[in-house]
């Protein structure tokens, strides 16, 4: 394929890219994870070893006591379950009345240690946002490992039977996202054609059921980069977002209203732009952590997104973020 030179994303856009108010808080808790996806944006792997410190699980609960503009308290990793902060964050938030969603890899309630959290999930009304990115068991066990399928039908099993998926309290929520292309590109199917197809086997074969379907495009960043790059595919699929954006999405980019903190407390965007280390900045361009959010008692320090090319992932088509199609 023929190498594509892609326009900065910036002069894509007819204004600058500002923030609004900021009312989701996205933790990203660390990269440590039972699994090893071969598109993970993270590089998590049971190897890992970064997480929260105990000084910034309590920097992020004094942000969450004090700024009801927070509404929802979005928990992330590697496998959030199992990284440092998971409970106390979750309860702090909710003890304010927040929304707390915690995007799972469902595998993890098979691990030892871990089997209480369906239980302590569905016992403290958390979202789940769970990964399943195709319902096929094959094409689940070549991008997450062998056997995950299997687990992660058991793991939904479960949750149904505590009420997950049924009871309006609590909310489960699926999350495809396509393989990684090798040559011939594609987007996310349409979203609540998906969402039809998604429910109706798993309810005729497996008995499961939940209540939305995210699709995710996949965004150059992390392994899915280092997989094109292999590949020679790394240009050519920044080129085909491009030609794929849709500037109806930007105003719903999820990254206009949320913080996002790494486990060490640095405040970016969004989870892309905090594994491509490219840091939030004050209007006078100064970097931001979670210390700083306090001292100057206030969330809304940033006046413009941080953006680089692989935002086209996000703006092409229906858009694509954490939580599902944009449009
Ligand atoms: S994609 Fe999710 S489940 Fe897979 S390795 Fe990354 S963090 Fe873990
Ligand atoms: S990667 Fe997506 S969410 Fe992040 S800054 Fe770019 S457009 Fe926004």
């Amino acid at each position: 394929m023929i190498q594509t030179a892609v326009t900065p994303f910036k002069n894509k856009l007819s204004s600058a890219l500002t923030k609004q108010q900021i009312t989701v808080l996205q933790i990203n808790l660390g990269k440590r994870c039972n699994l090893a996806c071969t598109h993970c944006h993270v590089e998590a792997s049971p190897k890992r070893t970064e997480e929260l410190s105990p000084e910034i699980c309590e920097q992020l609960i004094k942000i969450i006591r004090r700024f009801p503009q927070i509404q929802t308290v979005d928990l992330t990793g590697g496998a959030p379950e199992m990284l440092y902060g998971f409970k106390p964050l979750a309860e702090a938030a909710k003890a304010t009345g927040k929304e707390v969603i915690v995007r799972s890899n469902l595998t993890i309630y098979f691990e030892p240690g871990f089997e209480d959290i369906p239980e302590y999930c569905a016992q403290h009304q958390l979202r789940i946002v769970a990964s399943l990115p195709c319902y096929m068991a094959d094409n689940v066990d070549k991008m997450r490992g062998k056997g995950v399928f299997d687990s992660s039908i058991l793991a939904l099993q479960k949750l149904n039977q505590l009420g997950y998926g049924t009871n309006p309290n609590l909310i489960l929520d699926l999350v495809y996202n396509p393989q990684v292309p090798a040559d011939k590109f594609s987007l996310a199917p349409e979203q609540s054609k998906l969402e039809r197809d998604y429910k109706a086997y798993l309810a005729e074969h497996f008995g499961i059921y939940f209540d939305r379907l995210f699709t995710i495009t996949n965004l150059p960043v992390g392994r899915t980069k280092l997989q094109l790059e292999r590949k020679q595919q790394h240009e050519p699929y920044l080129g085909f977002l491009e030609d794929n954006f849709n500037p109806g999405t930007v105003e719903h980019l999820m990254c206009r209203n949320e913080l996002s903190i790494d486990y060490l407390g640095n405040v970016y965007d969004c989870d892309f732009n905090q594994m491509e280390n490219l840091p939030a900045k004050t209007a006078s361009g100064e970097k931001i952590t979670v210390a700083k959010l306090l001292e100057f008692g206030s969330l809304d320090l940033i006046q413009e997104v941080q953006t680089a090319a692989y935002c086209y992932g996000c703006t092409a088509g229906c858009g694509s973020s954490c939580g599902g199609s944009l449009i």
